[in-house]
């Protein structure tokens, strides 16, 4: 399944992130992907004001890898693995008690550690359009049973 909407500003990219909050369940693995500058982090600080945390608060963890919010509806952790070199790295952070946990997981840079991303998770694509954000949602259909 594939949803695609446009946000026109910083604030509808925020918007953006908070009504996807509302979609999400205890387990979900969410992969931003887009370039520098797409506004994964601002969709971020959305989905974190969506679950309760104050989106002041959120700020991009580069240099810590993964940054936890615990007081909102969900804990929320959020990755950005742009520094990242081999999936080593994620194994020696203990990424499965992350991933395999009850929180939820938004994953900055993904593609440089797909080989770790369950089935079920959410990828989202931020890209520039017209000046503002072209945001795009893919969802593995469910398998009905034969
Ligand atoms: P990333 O994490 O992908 O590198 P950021 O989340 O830091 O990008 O966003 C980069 C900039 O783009 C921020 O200043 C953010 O507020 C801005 N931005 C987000 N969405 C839009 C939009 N729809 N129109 C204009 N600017 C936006
Ligand atoms: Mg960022």
């Amino acid at each position: 399944m594939s949803a695609r909407i446009h946000t026109q500003s910083p604030e509808q990219t925020l918007e953006a992130g908070a009504e996807f909050a509302k979609t999400l369940g205890a387990g979900a693995i969410v992969a931003l992907y887009g370039d520098l500058g797409a506004g994964k982090t601002e969709f971020v600080r959305g989905v974190c004001s969506g679950l309760g945390v104050p989106p002041s608060t959120v700020t991009s963890p580069t240099f810590a890898i993964v940054n936890e919010y615990p007081d909102g509806r969900l804990p929320v952790f959020h990755f950005d693995v742009y520094r990242v070199k081999t999936v080593g790295e994620l194994f020696e952070l203990g990424y499965e008690d992350y991933f395999f946990g009850d929180g939820v997981c938004l994953i900055e840079w993904p593609s440089l550690i797909e080989a770790l991303l369950p089935d079920d998770t959410i990828r989202i694509n931020i890209s520039h359009l017209d000046g503002g954000r072209e945001i795009t949602f893919d969802y593995q259909v469910e398998q009905s049973p034969a």
